[in-house]
């Protein structure tokens, strides 16, 4: 294809914004699926990674569209993943397209995770389209949000376009409009080939599937390909583009997305932002941008079934392979027994990862604490980094340094007293903040990742009814007065429960575990001194001799089915339990200690 007559673009938009409605009816449209094979969420129900709504693997379709001009052209919608924990993902995406279309719901405004992509697709330098959707909804206040748009991109508010996605109204001036404002993609038709990874899948029978964006030259089937972060080569069985099925095509040239298959089988081998070029002459410049995924949370995962080990091994070797990010390595608790340590993203990752675990492969596990990552320099000069409470160095301690990210908050402006209180108490420091419209601000915050991978988000929407929204990024790190807690029971260090909490919090923490284990542990036959400690200093302590109350008590409100969920894992638990020293603690007890619901 000529790139003039190409047009690369993603949507950017919130959760239920509508974004996977308005591409049904771009797929609808430009006749790439008929009217009566047309089902709801046509390109998510393709993705069988789909998980919880949230599209985790971006796509490509390419979309032939008869302009006003009588020219048709090709538009490549490429799919962003929409949470914060894949902002590389995302930014990959932005760097595949020249345009972006911002859809925000007529009826709701712009969010945080919304206004942080289009930072993100300004930054790319991408031609911007804002679109108010749903403008059938008798919520809907087109004026008022279209101004608000107007004034975040700098346009004005007559530009903004205004849908609905569900009644195709709009739709076809809002291709119309892609085609006259996104510019066509710009490349060497001549130079060695160099094309972009955006995103990378594993299937069972193809093996990996690499979605491409090609910058210069040509690639085509039956090729040697290198990796040009490794210098692997492979090569190349198949070269297609989607439309909305998978189709073969001969190679792909300048601006074209499509999709790879060489044979590898693992993800690992096809990183995303990696550049893909010939083997032979190829190029001598990767493509800007490339990162080598970067684990920002850590978590043991353990089997409440010993037996289950093997399974959970398994199980993560398999996902591994269609998940670049996910790390792990094992380890072992003396109080929960043979399990790994995970790295993860962010906490959705890490979320997703045990939902699939338990859910693809029936394992019931424990996770602990979510940890990140802390440097330690001691005054001896050594360096380590610490990924686990049970890693923190003895002995003097110089400096530790811990990831901060840069936080942007939207609220009605009613919750801006609540929030600025969370990020006090959650160490963060106000950067900024602007009013949107009169009833609506942006705040920006800078903040320990640490304290927001602590129930953050569940603080935040419980503070705002529901209707503040965060999105971050890392943003490097800060010197913090950091120390280790260890929980002991008659003595004995329990290591699940160890934590590193900042000096001021040590405190609470101490209490706050002593009291939740003094009513979770049952009556011995002696009494159990429950103790918090820095080093050999107890900062807290409990003794445990009243009658064990039931932990269900503990788990007021909340939501049904997770609740459900632990009393099933209780009631595994209660079958086993673990020696601490000659204190016998029920397995229930670390199940409920451990979970902050
Ligand atoms: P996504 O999460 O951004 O992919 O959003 P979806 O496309 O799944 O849409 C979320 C919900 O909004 C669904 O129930 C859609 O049917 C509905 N929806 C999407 N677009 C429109 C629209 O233009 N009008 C109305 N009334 N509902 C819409
Ligand atoms: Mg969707």
């Amino acid at each position: 294809t000529d790139p003039a007559l190409i047009r690369n673009f993603c949507i950017i938009a919130h959760i239920d914004h509508g974004k996977s409605t308005l591409a049904d009816r771009m797929l609808q449209l430009t006749g790439v699926v008929e009217d009566r094979r047309m089902r709801e969420q046509y390109l998510d129900r393709m993705d069988i990674e789909r998980e919880r709504g949230i599209t985790i693997k971006s796509q490509a379709v390419r979309l032939p569209f008869t302009a006003l001009d009588d020219v048709t052209y090709a538009l490549n919608l490429i799919d962003t993943p929409g949470h914060v924990d894949f902002t590389y993902e995302v930014s990959r995406s932005l760097a595949a397209c020249e345009g972006a279309i911002l859809l925000v719901d007529a009826a709701q405004g712009i969010e945080a995770q919304t206004l942080a992509n289009l930072y993100m697709a300004l930054d790319h330098d991408l031609a911007i389209l804002p679109v108010l959707n749903k403008i059938d909804l008798p919520a809907a206040q087109p004026e008022k949000y279209a101004e608000e748009l107007a004034g975040i991109i700098g346009c004005d508010p007559s530009d903004v376009l205004k849908v609905s996605a569900k009644t195709g109204d709009g739709i076809e001036e809002l291709l119309n409009e892609l085609v006259q404002q996104v510019p066509p993609p710009e490349g060497d038709p001549d130079g060695p080939a160099r094309a972009m990874i955006f995103d990378s899948v594993y299937d069972t029978y193809r093996g990996v599937v690499t979605y491409v964006r090609v910058v210069d030259g040509w690639l085509g089937s039956r090729e040697r390909i290198e990796m040009m972060s490794s210098k692997a080569t492979h090569e190349t069985l198949e070269v297609g583009i989607i439309s909305p099925e998978p189709t073969k095509v001969p190679g792909l040239g300048v601006g074209e997305v499509g999709y790879i298959i060489t044979g590898v089988k693992d993800v690992r081998h096809s990183k995303v932002g990696d550049t893909i070029t010939s083997a032979t002459g190829g190029a001598a410049e990767m493509l800007p941008g490339y990162q080598e995924p970067q684990p920002m949370v850590f978590s043991g995962l353990y089997p409440i079934d010993g037996s289950d080990y093997p399974v959970l091994r398994d199980a993560l070797e398999k996902l591994q392979l269609n998940d670049a990010a996910l790390v792990f390595e094992p380890e072992t608790s003396a109080a929960l027994g043979f399990g790994f340590r995970c790295g993860f993203l962010g906490l959705l990752h890490m979320e997703i990862t045990r939902a699939r675990l338990e859910r693809e492969y029936d394992l019931n596990l424990i996770s602990t604490a979510p940890n990140v990552i802390y440097d330690v320099f001691m005054d001896d000069g050594e360096r380590y980094t610490v990924t686990n409470p049970s890693e923190f160095p003895e002995g003097k301690i110089g400096e530790i340094h811990e990831p901060i990210v840069k936080g942007t908050l939207l609220s009605p402006a009613e919750f801006v007293g609540p929030i600025m209180e969370l990020c006090q108490a959650r160490r963060g420091s106000l950067q900024g903040m602007d009013y949107l419209s009169e009833d609506r601000v942006e705040m920006r915050y800078v903040l320990p990742l640490a304290e927001i991978v602590f129930d953050f988000f569940d603080q935040l929407k419980s503070r705002t009814k529901g209707y503040a929204s965060l999105d971050y990024e890392p943003s490097g790190e800060q010197v913090s007065d950091l120390v280790k807690v260890d929980i002991l029971l008659q003595g004995e260090k329990v290591d699940a429960f160890s934590a590193i909490v900042h000096r001021d919090k040590a405190h609470a923490y101490g209490v706050e575990m002593t009291k939740k284990l003094r009513e979770l542990i049952p009556r011995q036959q002696f009494e159990v001194p429950v103790q918090a400690a820095i080093g050999s200093r107890v900062i807290a302590r409990e003794n445990i001799r009243a009658i064990r109350k039931d932990v269900l008590s503990k788990c007021y409100g909340g939501d049904i089915s997770r609740k459900r969920k632990l009393l099933e894992r209780q009631k595994e638990g209660k079958k086993k339990a673990k020696m601490v020293g000659r204190v016998e603690v029920p397995q229930e007890a670390f199940i409920s200690a451990l979970s902050t619901e």
